[in-house]
Order: structure tokens, then C-alpha cells, then sequence
């Protein structure tokens, strides 16, 4: 099973993305968390994508189309995978669909989760992961059940984005709206796009999800 969660900045795609990986067995494809890691890793990739990652603006689609088809490749997404945070631009959904066609593969739904402005902005502003496992938390929504200890690993070391601060956001939000949220007709043409209620609790987003993906 392969899937596609779409949504902007905050609206719960990683979070439902760790849950969907578990309950599945396929993989969370997070193009955000790949390019995090090389900017950390200060790999060549790495030094490209820092600064614009940091003003909030999108990555080049060629590095993006380029570094998600190796990716796919890889052993562990042959029992399918969950896309999050990809396709970001019409440019990417079209190279998404070659690339597909060429790997013999398919996307069997594209999930639209559906957030206010206002609510990205809170998510965003409240956002933390274990250094550790990387699980995520909130400062409001998703707080670790004994304050400072990850639930999952039991690490106390936690770490906030770099582009989650409050300047960054407006950009992110800017981008999402004129590049991203188009993609969105695009799936609905061919007859995929499902949408989920992303305000919802974050158990309840998960049930609404497994409803659509069986
Ligand atoms: P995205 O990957 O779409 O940017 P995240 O999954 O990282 O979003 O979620 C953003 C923040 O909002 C995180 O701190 C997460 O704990 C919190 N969150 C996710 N889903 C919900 C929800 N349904 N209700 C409230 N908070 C949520
Ligand atoms: P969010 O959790 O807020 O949705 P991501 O972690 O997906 O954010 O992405 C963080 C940043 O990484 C983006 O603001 C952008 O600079 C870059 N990025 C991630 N995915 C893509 C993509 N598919 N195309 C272009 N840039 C991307
Ligand atoms: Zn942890």
C-alpha cells in the first residue's frame, strides 16, 4: 500500500504518518526529516538546502524528485510507503507519476488533511521531538505522559526545529498556499483525493484515516 498524506505546515502529516508506519508495516517517507538529515550530516545536499529550508521557502524539484526516487528504491519500501510532505509542487506530482510508471508502482490514496491557518500557526509554535527516536510531541496537544521523558524511549533529550519560529511560518504558509495546495485539484481530476478533518484529535484523525485506507 502506498500513500500520499497532503497537508500544510502542522497539519498533523508526521504524526499520523509514525502511526500509519506502525499499524501498516510500510514506511514514512518524510522529505522534511531526509533533508534535515543531510543539512545535520553538512553533506554536499546538505549545504544546498540549509538556508532555504531556515527562510522557509521550498528546495529545488530536481534535488527533491531525485533524492525521493533513490529512496523508493530502497529495500524497505517494498511493502509500500507513506509519501509525507511530497509531492510539494505541481512539477513534483507530474515527476511523481513518471517516476511511478517507470518503478511499476501506484498510489492507492492521496489523504488531504484539512487545517485552519490559525491552528497551523499553533501547532508549529508548540512542536518538539525526541532527540532520541524522534517521536513528536506538543507543548499543549501531545505532551509526554512525565514531563521531559520521551514516552516511547524513555530519552530526555528533545529538540525544536530551526524553522519553526514564527517569521519562518508565514513563508511556509505563503509557499503551501501558492505552490502546494494546487496539487490537490490535481488528485481530485484523477479520482484519488480522500480528505480527512485535521482539526480533530489526533486519535480521532488516525481512525478517520484507517477508514479510507482499509
Ligand atoms: P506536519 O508533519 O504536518 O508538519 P506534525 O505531525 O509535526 O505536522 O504536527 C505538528 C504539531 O501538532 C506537533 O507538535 C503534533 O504533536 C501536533 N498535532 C498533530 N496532530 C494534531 C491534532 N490532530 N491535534 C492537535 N495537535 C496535533
Ligand atoms: P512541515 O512539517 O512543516 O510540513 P517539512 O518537514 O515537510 O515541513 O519540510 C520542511 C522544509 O523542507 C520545507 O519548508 C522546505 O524548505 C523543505 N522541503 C520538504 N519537502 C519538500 C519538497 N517536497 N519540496 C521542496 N522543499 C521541501
Ligand atoms: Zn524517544
Amino acid at each position: 500500500m502506498n500513500l500520499i498524506l497532503f497537508g500544510p505546515p502542522g497539519a498533523g502529516k508526521g504524526t499520523q504518518a509514525k502511526r500509519l508506519q506502525d499499524a501498516y508495516g510500510i514506511v514514512q517517507l518524510s522529505t522534511g526529516d531526509m533533508l534535515r538529515a543531510a543539512a545535520a550530516s553538512g553533506s554536499e545536499l546538505g549545504k544546498q538546502v540549509k538556508d532555504i529550508m531556515e527562510s522557509g521557502g521550498l528546495v529545488p524539484d530536481d534535488l527533491i524528485i531525485n533524492m525521493i526516487s533513490a529512496r523508493i528504491d530502497e529495500k524497505d519500501c517494498e511493502k509500500g510507503f507513506i509519501l509525507d510532505g511530497f509531492p510539494r509542487t505541481t512539477p513534483q506530482a507530474e515527476a511523481l507519476d513518471r517516476m511511478l510508471i517507470e518503478k511499476s508502482l501506484k498510489i492507492d490514496n492521496v489523504v488531504e488533511m484539512k487545517v485552519d491557518d490559525e491552528a497551523m500557526v499553533e501547532r508549529i509554535g508548540g512542536r518538539f521531538t525526541c532527540a532520541g527516536c524522534g517521536a513528536g510531541y506538543h507543548d499543549s496537544f501531545q505532551k509526554p505522559q512525565k514531563t521531559g521523558v520521551c514516552d516511547t524511549c524513555g530519552g530526555t533529550e528533545f529538540t525544536r526545529r530551526a524553522d519553526d519560529n514564527a517569521d519562518t511560518v508565514r513563508s511556509r504558509l505563503k509557499a503551501y498556499n501558492e505552490q502546494t495546495a494546487p496539487i490537490s485539484a490535481y488528485y481530485a481530476e484523477k479520482g484519488v483525493l480522500k480528505s480527512v478533518d485535521g482539526m480533530a484529535a489526533i486519535d480521532e484523525v488516525t481512525r478517520q484515516i484507517k477508514k479510507i485506507v482499509g
